[in-house]
């Protein structure tokens, strides 16, 4: 490969870059809003989803009341009738006294509604009470999900710009190396994952610390200033 000093202390410069290109991505990736963003959006959901069915049992108990009281007004009109009727009457006993009867059975009626929607606004008044600790819980999962959001924007768009200068600042570099080097060097980094570029340290290749010996070795001094390690396969700087 036809390769000069620069080009050598390029490639570093650009493993460094990649290597912190590939940090940054990570803790962009792993930031740990993302984590508490995701989790008060399911409780959010969760939450959502009992506020449901508390709405529906209310919509039932006050279907109820007015059940209630809609019978209690026409037993009032009943009522109201029916002594009307007593008054009318003027003391004709068998009248008065069927009337009397009627009278009492309505009354009686109306004392067991009003008992039923005792119970009934009690079991309103609990639904009520849930619902406001549901609307409660609800703003409190929300403020911890908006707080996570501002925080992620922040964070994580200081990483985003970071990262797009580093990258234009990659393309600048890559454009002013050769591209044989170029090509050998993202194999390499393909190949590893992280660090494609080491030194030959005396007999060893400085990343994988693998010996290379004999004719290997000899074979791989020729490909000075830069050669593959045969087993790693990364690029080694041979000086
Ligand atoms: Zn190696």
């Amino acid at each position: 490969m036809d390769i000069t000093h620069d080009d050598i202390v390029a490639l570093i410069q650009l493993q460094q870059l990649d290597l912190e290109l590939m940090r940054q991505r990570k803790e962009l990736d792993e930031l740990p809003q993302r984590a508490v963003i995701l989790e008060a959006r399911q409780k959010k959901a969760a939450i959502a989803e009992k506020q449901a069915k508390v709405a529906g049992l209310k919509r039932d108990v006050s279907r109820k009341v007015t059940r209630i009281n809609d019978e209690d007004s026409s037993l009032a009109k009943k009522q109201q009738g029916t002594e009307a009727a007593i008054a009318a009457a003027k003391g004709e006993y068998r009248n008065v006294e069927a009337r009397t009867k009627e009278l009492a059975s309505i009354t009686r009626r109306r004392e067991d509604i009003a008992s039923d929607l005792d119970k009934v606004l009690e079991e309103l008044a609990k639904i009520e009470d849930l619902e406001a600790q549901i609307a409660l819980a609800l703003e409190d999962v929300d403020a911890r999900e908006q707080a996570a959001v501002a925080s992620f924007k922040e964070q994580g768009g200081a990483l985003k710009l970071a990262i797009m200068k580093q990258e234009a600042e990659r393309e600048r570099m890559v454009a002013g190396l050769g591209k044989q080097v170029v090509s050998a060097y993202q194999k390499a980094a393909a190949r590893s994952g992280g660090v494609a570029i080491g030194r030959l340290d005396g007999a060893r290749c400085g990343v994988c610390r693998t010996g290379i010996e004999g004719g290997r070795l000899i074979e791989l001094k020729a490909q000075a200033p830069l050669g593959t390690c045969p087993n790693c396969k990364r690029l080694l700087i041979i000086e």
